[in-house]
């Protein structure tokens, strides 16, 4: 019997079809080739690698299960599997394809009329235009009920005013989908770059997703026209939808990290010698070895599993919610453990856990942190909404 592959230790991808390991072979190639060498420079520096960004379109990768519209229409294991693999290079990667994939792309083939569909999917998905997702604001995003920025009808036109704090790639974008309160509830407006009043300013010196873009977006009476409203996004289920997008491919890229993380610290702990023998001959580092394996492979299997439940139409946000939860914090304490495992050298750039567990700094929060994970489910099980 063939001994388990270490980073596949159910053997996962025998249950992917061809299709999806073509994908995840290509995506694979496209980040030990071309990411990985310069990612770690980038992190230091700050700095968006967007260099990156035209292969991600010429290989389908933006709005990649969306059907026409110049999308590539791929199942959801596809891009799950894409997720995995552009984390694995840097989750600043994979949060600019989940952004203009699961956030800006998919509400506006879900919700937008056919004249914003021709308009912006093309372009977004050949990285002619790049989109940003306005939700949160400075006073609290897991509440984002409680919003502030407001439109106002005025003619036949909307008026925004209003800021919205921790937006990626908000400098960067040509357009940006930004909600907003309205007599009528909760509405998402598409606002491109440019507008008067509109100016998005970058939030500088993160000490986690170094290499992506995070601003702020402020609204000074911007005024755009009536058809620039999304028609079908109403009330807050209408972002929150969107959010769900997203944090399935995050459930994804979390295992990405963790395989990094993982892979890097068993090759170390295999030459590292104390004491007259290498690490791995210690019951401690064996067992260390043994829980990260355990994690990733239930991390596999959860988001296989939801992956296949969303492609036939039966994925609840709150399964969403458990693998988003689950496969992030399973993510962290590997990177965290990972780091220590490599004692000092653990703390340079030499190294990716330092850089990919301050990275899953973010990804933790952002997209539902823990605590709002665990009380969706929470309610779920109880019926009882105790945010
Ligand atoms: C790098 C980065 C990129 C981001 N990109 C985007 C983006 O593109 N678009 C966008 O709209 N937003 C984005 N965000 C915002 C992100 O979604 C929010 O940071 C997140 O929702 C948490 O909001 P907050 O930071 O205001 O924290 P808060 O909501 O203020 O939370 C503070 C603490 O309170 C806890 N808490 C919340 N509710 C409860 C409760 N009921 N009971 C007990 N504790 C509770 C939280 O778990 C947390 O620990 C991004 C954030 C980061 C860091």
């Amino acid at each position: 019997m063939q001994a388990p592959n270490p980073t596949d230790f159910f053997d996962v991808r025998s249950l992917l079809s061809d299709e999806e390991r073509i994908v995840q072979e290509t995506v694979a190639r496209f980040v030990d080739e071309k990411a990985l060498p310069i990612i770690p420079k980038a992190f230091a520096e700050h700095r968006f690698p967007r260099e990156l960004v035209p292969e991600l379109a010429s290989m389908g990768l933006l709005g990649s299960t969306l059907q026409g519209y110049g999308c590539a229409g791929i199942n959801n294991i596809c891009y799950g599997l894409a997720c995995q693999e552009l984390e694995r290079g840097d989750s600043g990667i994979r949060s600019f394809v989940s952004v203009q994939s699961s956030l800006v792309m998919w509400p506006i083939y879900t919700y937008g009329s056919e004249e914003q569909k021709e308009r912006w999917l093309p372009a977004l998905a050949k990285a002619e235009a790049i989109g940003c997702f306005g939700l949160t604001e400075s006073h609290g995003g897991s509440d984002p009920g409680a919003m502030h920025t407001h439109a106002k009808k005025q003619g036949g036109d909307w008026v925004i005013n209003g800021s919205k704090m921790w937006i990626t790639n908000g400098t960067l974008a040509d357009v940006a989908l930004v909600w907003a309160r309205t007599e009528d509830g909760v509405r998402g407006f598409l606002v491109e770059k440019g507008t008067p009043g509109f100016e998005a300013r970058d939030i500088k010196n993160k000490f986690s997703l170094r290499a992506s873009v995070t601003s702020e977006l402020y609204f000074d009476n911007v005024r755009v026209p009536a058809d620039n409203m999304l028609p079908g996004a109403e009330g807050l289920k209408g972002p929150l939808g969107c959010l769900t997008q997203a944090r399935y491919g995050i459930t994804w890229g979390a295992i990405g990290a963790a395989i990094a993380c993982f892979r890097e610290v068993l090759e170390f702990s295999q030459t590292r010698t104390l004491f007259e023998r290498p690490i791995t001959h210690t019951q401690t580092v064996q067992r260390r070895l043994a829980e990260m394996v355990r994690r990733i492979t239930t991390a596999q299997l959860l988001s296989l599993q939801l992956g296949r439940l969303k492609d036939q139409g039966r994925m609840h946000p709150s399964q969403v919610s458990l693998a988003k939860w689950n496969n992030v914090r399973m993510a962290l304490d590997i990177a965290r453990d990972a780091r220590d495992l490599l004692g000092g050298g653990g703390i340079t750039i030499e190294y990716c856990p330092i850089r990919h567990m301050l990275n899953l700094e973010s990804v933790v929060t952002y997209e539902g942190t823990e605590t709002v994970h665990e009380l969706v489910i929470g309610r779920e099980l109880t019926g009882v909404n105790a945010f």
